[in-house]
């Protein structure tokens, strides 16, 4: 077992004021994996006066070299990426495949795209480009906004630490990262690749702990100017509330019920691989597609299909080599979607595939069946709620009007999805439906574009060139002199 109980505060990697452990279990057979130490206001404070500390400097290096150091990360990335990979399948439970080739690539995905990006941001611009450079003129400068509390999540764990600590650094901020005590494994080597990399001390920290510790402590700190949260909408509310009283800025990615609308001219593909996206990562991603509305002529052989598709997925073990899903996350996560797919049961769905309690051959581990709910009707629990884990409700819809009418019912507002072979549609659809993204036809989104929803799936907007931008804040300077600026670069 794993010994982690420091945390990376100034460069350095220290004990906690006050160790309190905490056991990370391996969700695949449930034993401990490592232990690590959740943190105390004593080692909040100390994170973040180091971070207020260095940002001065930080935010006063000139972007290039801001970007020469963060883009170092991908050597260190590049050169443990193994071990990387193997403490998310460890902590989480990806599959040890699917972490390599899904799970920890996406910190140089993130990475790239947002240097791409970071070139283009002009950080002192005339209000008018048509006032000649000599004269004095309205302009507007980015400034990072300050110190930035990171909160989040172990479902996509990489991803949303290079979502959030990569542009920070980028725009000249200096953070404080909480990564989820879940899976904290990963964040811990993600500190010593900045570490390595040569990020300056106090640039980067990061302190374990839970929600009620050091994520509320970051959230209510004086010194901390900014939270970017990602987690569930519960969570999201709490953080936005304590942060209230400093009126911190505050970025949410939140929880999501997407909408999938598969329409008769859909193309062959198109249930296996929305069923295989709703599976993926066992289910456990904000923008699942975990809704699939059917139109009625071709109902019945979705269903089927469907149900073939689910009961071809293996489910096994995070280090099982191959094409399966792993484990949810823990108990807690098993015990609800465990209590959802009741729900489904007695709330009247038709169960095509998969059910309650551990898939066969298991005795332990948080194992769940790939599981399909036909004839599920809006309004029921199963088709309102965020179940996080590998659940499909299959919905059927007469006409058009109808799908958006039931997609767009619903507190959440992440990604929906269209399959159809119609452009038009796809068109009008990416229109109407109320999210943040819409996937067309399993078309990914772009490098360099964006993640974000709306309603209560939060509203931040992460990745490229938005991404940068959340981090900072237009500054207007009237009287400003490009000529003597231009001179002096
Ligand atoms: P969670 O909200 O329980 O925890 C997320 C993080 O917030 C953890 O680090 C946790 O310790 C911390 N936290 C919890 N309560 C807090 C509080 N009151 N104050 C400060 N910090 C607090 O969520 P989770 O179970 O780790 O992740 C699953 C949820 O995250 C799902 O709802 C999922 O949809 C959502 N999610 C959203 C996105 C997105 O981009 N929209 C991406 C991934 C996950």
């Amino acid at each position: 077992m794993l010994t982690k109980r420091e945390f990376y505060i100034n460069g350095a990697w220290v004990a906690p004021a006050q160790p309190r452990d905490h056991m990370v279990i391996n969700p695949s057979n449930e034993e401990p994996c490592a232990v690590i130490s959740l943190g105390d206001q004593a080692d909040t404070d100390a994170a973040v006066a180091a971070a207020k500390a260095a940002f001065p400097a930080w935010a006063a290096t000139p972007p290039r070299e801001r970007a020469r150091l963060v883009a170092r990360i991908l050597d260190q990335y590049n050169a443990r990426l193994q071990e990387f990979a193997e403490a998310i399948s460890m902590e989480m439970g990806a599959p040890i495949d699917f972490a390599l080739s899904d799970q920890a690539p996406c910190l140089p995905w993130h990475t790239q795209n947002f240097l791409k990006a970071f070139e283009h941001i002009e950080w002192v611009r005339p209000l008018d480009p048509s006032v000649p450079k000599d004269r004095p003129q309205p302009a507007v400068a980015l400034e990072p906004i300050g110190v930035v509390g990171l909160i989040t999540p172990w479902n996509w764990p990489v991803n949303q630490i290079a979502l959030k600590a990569i542009p920070a650094m980028l725009a000249g901020c200096t953070c404080v990262l909480k990564p989820s005590e879940e899976s904290p494994l990963n964040a811990m080597l993600f500190a010593e690749f900045c570490h390595d990399a040569g990020i300056p001390p106090g640039v980067f920290n990061l302190v374990n702990g839970d929600g009620a510790g050091v994520g509320s402590q970051l959230s209510t700190h004086p010194d901390v100017e900014m939270i970017s949260f990602t987690g569930s909408t519960r969570a999201g509310k709490a953080i936005s509330k304590a942060a209230a009283e400093t009126l911190k800025r505050v970025t949410l990615e939140l929880g999501g019920k997407g909408a999938n609308l598969l329409f008769a001219d859909a193309d062959a593909q198109a249930v296996e691989r929305s069923v295989l996206r709703m599976m993926e990562n066992t289910g456990q991603s904000c923008n699942a597609p975990s809704r699939l509305l059917v139109e009625r002529s071709v109902y019945d052989q979705t269903v089927a299909k469907a149900a073939e598709v689910a009961n071809s997925i293996k489910v096994g073990p995070a280090d099982q080599k191959g094409p399966h899903i792993g484990p949810v996350v823990n108990k807690r996560q098993w015990d609800q979607i465990q209590g959802y797919i009741q729900k489904g049961i007695e709330e009247g769905a038709r169960l095509v595939a998969g059910g309650p309690g551990l898939p066969d051959g298991f005795n332990r581990g948080f194992y769940v069946k790939p599981t399909i709910f036909a004839d599920v009707k809006p309004g029921m629990t199963i088709e309102r709620e965020e179940i996080f884990g590998p659940v499909l409700s299959i919905i059927p819809f007469e006409t058009e009007e109808d799908a958006v009418r039931i997609a767009n019912d619903t507190p959440y507002g992440l990604t929906n999805y269209v399959q159809s072979g119609d452009p038009m549609r796809s068109n009008r659809l990416g229109h109407a439906l109320k999210s943040g993204m819409v996937e067309m036809n399993g078309k990914p989104r772009g490098a360099g574009s964006f993640f974000g929803g709306v309603k209560q799936s939060g509203r931040a907007r992460e990745g490229g060139i938005w991404g940068i931008e959340e981090f900072l804040e237009p500054k207007g300077i009237s009287g400003y002199d490009f000529s003597v600026k231009d001179a002096a670069e």
